[in-house]
């Protein structure tokens, strides 16, 4: 198969404003922006995952396809291995050819979803590998797994493409977007950004008679200890701008990873109480359409993308 005129999308790398972080970097040169990013298919793995909402996962697993490198660098990220800018992540570019050929694969097992994990900086190559499989007679659920750090310019181009959307919404907290995630205008951005989901999707998150996810958003907040006044804003921000109706996974797998050891209050993992204040202003604000997780539920999220499998045992 001729790739060469799908490849015409990574064009725009050239002057790369992709992302809130406008960096306008050639990302055909050795200068990188923000997410020191090329133009390559830079992929950590592509597994089947079973560890997310009921959902999304499904009773087989989804086909994640995780990318390397991130547009914002969280202080406790779960997946740094992969997602630390700085980090060399060795000979993670693919070719287009064996990104087909492992989800086709995976495909061929009779799972018909396919989610691409952190694609923000990623949006031409994950455009590029949707219209190759498609034109290949596959037509899974694509599902946008996203921090919520995305330009809604670039959002817009992915409507009609995306049928799943499933952000983060990690702040309201300015400052603390600032001081955990490098990113102080993440309230903003993020918010625009669901709101621009919202317009595409609505609050409707349509499931297959197979119990998949087929089309909508769901919304996932991760509580983290002692930044409880922060997730009690984020609820009220869907509930108030956005809309009650919408689906929310309330996480509590925190547990201390990355450079979280070096805070006082990230370097211990989430009380109890926490993650009922939590739990209760989500009932307050009238969002009853959630999946709460189990308190005990961070010792099942502890990726090792060292491994073929990041989430299973060797
Ligand atoms: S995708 Fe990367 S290079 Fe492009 S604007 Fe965002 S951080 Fe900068």
């Amino acid at each position: 198969m001729d790739f060469s005129s799908l490849l015409n999308e990574l064009d725009i790398l050239h002057d790369c404003a992709l992302c809130p972080r406008d960096c306008h970097a050639d990302r055909f040169t050795a200068k990188r922006g923000y997410c020191n990013a090329g133009t390559g298919f830079s992929i950590s793995s592509i597994c089947i995952h079973r560890g997310e909402e009921p959902i999304i996962s499904g009773s087989r697993g989804i086909c994640n396809i995780f990318f390397t490198h991130c547009n914002l660098q969280c202080m406790y990220c779960q997946n740094h291995q992969i997602s630390d800018n700085l980090r060399d992540h060795g000979p993670d570019e693919m070719q287009l050819e064996e990104v087909i050929r492992q989800v086709t694969g995976i495909l061929d097992t009779g799972i018909n979803i396919v989610g691409f994990v952190s694609p923000s900086h990623m949006v031409p190559q994950m455009k590029a590998i949707i219209r190759v499989i498609g034109s290949l007679g596959y037509k899974p659920t694509w599902v946008y797994n996203t921090n919520g750090y995305d330009k809604t310019d670039t959002l817009r181009g992915l409507e009609g493409i995306i049928d799943v959307y499933l952000p983060d919404l990690k702040y309201m907290d300015s400052g603390q977007a600032d001081r955990l995630s490098d990113a102080a205008d993440y309230p903003v951005v993020a918010g625009a950004a669901l709101k621009e989901m919202l317009r595409q999707k609505g609050t409707a998150l349509r499931v297959n008679e197979e119990g998949y996810a087929e089309s909508g958003i769901l919304i996932r907040h991760l509580v983290l200890p002692g930044t409880i006044r922060n997730s009690i804003e984020v609820l009220r921000f869907i509930a108030t701008e956005l809309s009650p109706l919408l689906h929310i996974g309330l996480m509590s797998q925190y547990y201390p990873a990355n450079r979280a050891f070096s805070d006082p209050e990230l370097s211990r993992s989430l009380a109890r109480k926490e993650y009922a204040r939590a739990v209760k202003a989500m009932e307050a604000f009238g969002i009853n359409r959630g999946y709460i997780q189990g308190l005990a539920s961070y010792n099942h999220y502890r990726p090792d993308f060292n491994k073929n499998h990041p989430f299973e045992p060797d």
